[in-house]
């Protein structure tokens, strides 16, 4: 077991479990810094594996290829929050991992997720845990009459949520998701939505990003926007989501999600363990960005300034963008148009296939003035027929 508390220097070697753009944007940011990248994927054209140093080509269950992992480098984290928590255990017995496996195994799951936030004192929309039909004919009326059954397990970007209104779609839903386990939960009255993505090093500092107000399309991110403005809701929210990362002792980054609602109450939605597509302005807007924090988090280093330098708006670009005129995919848009606008900076991951809903990349336009980047990022949703507009009324 190599010295958990020794400050690591450069050149050395930080594994990550997963090959996606986020695997891919921290292999930028830690070699920027010096040290050697190792994937662990088993896509050898997956967007990190471009990147990567080194790759083990392998499950990302697969013992052998932890162990040759854990061996190399100082420490290992992950890029997907579903990453099994016995590999992140089998990797720490031989090197240092951030997150940790129990905070990996809290958070993989909806309903030990909102047990937990709730145990905090800190509110969630209600919910129920369904593991069966008979479960699902004792749910409270108010959840089956307006509900979003959610797999407890393995959801992203909105995928394995069906939205309810009584017991017969609730129970239809179910069967369609192979009655796995699942939450219901109520539908919200949402005004907007927030998220707080933090840093915690190992000596247990915490860096917080200034406040992103999200707004999705289809139950994907779509734009974020980061104004650098403070008001009750992004305090409460950056309180919560400090106490979840220390009740937790939770070394990495993180990203709490929230929903404001219309009364200006305001609940958690989730907690992902790793850097979060709604932090991708920090990779243009502030000192440090999230993924240099992940690096710095894992080598034991001092958290970067997370102060933000300009107001932002970010824009995800997904599959539809490569759809031509004709209807033919993968048609590369004309980027010189959106690159000649000030303050625009493209970040594309790679992938070779568009697909409908797929995340290709992303732009960030950062403005001295938030009016400026909105109406900046404006001309960029014009110019690529973006779904949303960037401006929020
Ligand atoms: P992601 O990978 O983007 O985090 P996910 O698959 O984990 O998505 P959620 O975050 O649970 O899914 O939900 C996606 C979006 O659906 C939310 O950001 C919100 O816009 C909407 N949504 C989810 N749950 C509720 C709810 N209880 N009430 C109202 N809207 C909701
Ligand atoms: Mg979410």
């Amino acid at each position: 077991m190599k010295n958990k508390n020794s400050r690591i220097g450069f050149d050395q070697w930080l594994g990550v479990v997963g090959g996606g753009q986020l695997g891919r944007m921290f292999c930028q940011s830690a070699q920027a810094m010096g040290f050697k990248v190792l994937v662990l994927e088993p896509d050898v054209h997956a967007p990190a594996c471009q990147l990567a140093d080194d790759v083990i080509n392998q499950p990302y269950d697969n013992a052998d290829a932890l162990d040759a992992m854990a061996q190399r480098c100082v420490a290992v984290t992950t890029e997907f929050e579903n990453v099994s928590a016995q590999s992140f255990e089998r990797l720490a017995r031989h090197t240092r991992v951030a997150p940790a496996a129990n905070a990996l195994d809290t958070v993989q799951d909806r309903a030990t997720e909102k047990a937990y936030i709730r145990s905090l004192g800190i509110p969630v929309a209600p919910y129920a845990v369904i593991e069966s039909l008979d479960d699902l004919s004792k749910a409270a009326p108010e959840l089956l009459a307006d509900g979003i059954l959610k797999l407890s397990r393995m959801g992203y970007d909105g995928k394995g949520q069906h939205r309810i209104q009584d017991l017969a779609q609730a129970r239809q839903a179910f069967s369609e998701m192979g009655e796995r386990p699942c939450v219901l939960e109520s539908r919200l009255p949402l005004d907007h939505e927030i998220s707080i993505v933090l840093a915690r090093g190992l000596d247990s500092q915490i860096a917080v990003f200034d406040a992103a107000r999200n707004v999705h399309h289809d139950g994907i991110l779509a734009v974020t926007h980061v104004d650098g403005q403070q008001n009750e809701q992004t305090h409460q929210a950056r309180d919560w989501a400090c106490q979840i990362a220390q009740q937790m002792n939770y070394h990495g980054v993180l990203c709490v999600e929230f929903f404001v609602l219309q009364d200006g109450s305001m609940v958690v939605n989730e907690i992902a363990p790793r850097p979060h597509n709604s932090g991708h302005f920090t990779q243009n807007a502030c000192v440090t960005s999230q993924f240099e924090q992940q690096a710095r988090v894992m080598a034991g280093l001092p958290l970067g300034d997370p102060r933000l330098l300009a107001a932002a708006v970010m824009l995800n670009l997904l599959g539809e963008v490569w759809v031509g005129e004709s209807g033919d995919q993968n048609q590369e848009p004309d980027w010189s148009k959106i690159l000649a606008l000030p303050g625009v900076a493209l970040h594309l991951y790679g992938k070779t296939e568009a697909r409908v809903g797929r995340k290709m990349g992303h732009i960030n336009i950062t403005a001295p003035d938030f009016k400026e980047a909105v109406r900046i990022a404006n001309v960029v949703v014009e110019t690529l027929s973006l779904p949303e507009k960037a401006v929020f009324v």
